[in-house]
């Protein structure tokens, strides 16, 4: 229900947490975030409120400075921790979180199960990890071209293969320094800083860190990395956005 996302130079935790904190007002069942460290996504989340997952992650120290959060309120599978946000492909190396509903979600996940690959939660929202997953293995054949966009296409095409109302965040263990955000009917923005970026469904999250934001509009994903954003459309053009400045009387 609430999705949060961070890309810069500080420790990603504290800032996802009390973005998700802002967020609150949503409503929400469960919660968890995914951090990038060490070529690795480290995944934590909880069933309840917010301070069950505070609580777990204040047991570590984790200087990744790439997250995404979640908050969740449950459309498809229990309000339980492994229905929780976010959520993994098979390898582990996609993480996702989603705020919708992906109305095709069981005959994709049929497809998906078709082809060896293994599902762990009861929710709509797991297809999409593995739909990345298996672009992304796709584009790195050997032979194909590598570019600096590979993360960004695979996400783009995944993102076609969805029915439904849906903001998404994704990380890759494997492209550490970038974000991917993609939203279709459901509310999605950016918030820009100095060399680190923000994203949230709404924008009380971004306020405490910029005033510089850009909403998303339906059918239009970006990429976010410490360097800046770009944003396509589903058929993958460029589009030409520039931040606007939030009036913003607290
Ligand atoms: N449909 C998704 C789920 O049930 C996302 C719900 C939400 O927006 O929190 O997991």
């Amino acid at each position: 229900c609430g999705i949060v996302g961070y890309i810069g130079t500080q420790a990603a935790t504290e800032i996802l947490l009390s973005g998700l904190e802002k967020l609150e007002y949503r409503g929400y069942d469960s919660a968890g975030i995914a951090t990038v460290t060490e070529g690795e996504i480290h995944c934590v989340r909880a069933k309840g409120k917010l301070y069950n997952l505070r609580e777990k992650l204040e047991r570590e120290v984790n200087p990744a400075n790439i997250g995404i959060g979640h908050t969740r309120w449950a459309t498809h599978g229990k309000p339980e921790e492994y229905n929780a946000h976010p959520h993994m492909d098979t390898a582990m190396r996609v993480a996702v979180v989603q705020n919708g509903i992906i109305e095709n979600y069981r005959d994709l996940r049929e497809e998906l199960k078709a082809r060896g690959h293994k599902f762990r939660s009861d929710t709509d929202t797991e297809v999409i990890p593995h739909l990345i997953a298996e672009f992304l293995s796709h584009s790195a054949t050997p032979g194909f071209t590598h570019s600096s966009t590979l993360f960004l296409e695979a996400v783009r095409e995944a993102v076609n293969k969805l029915e439904g109302a849906f903001a998404i965040a994704v990380l890759s263990a494997d492209y550490p320094d970038e974000l991917i955000v993609a939203r279709q009917q459901a509310p999605l923005t950016i918030g820009f800083g100095q060399g680190e970026f923000f994203c949230a469904s709404d924008t009380p999250a971004l306020v405490p860190h910029t005033r510089a934001v850009l909403t998303l509009e339906n059918g239009e994903l970006a990429r976010l990395t410490p360097l800046g954003v770009e944003v396509y459309n589903f058929a993958g053009e460029r589009l030409k956005k520039s931040p606007r400045t939030l009036n913003w009387n607290p």
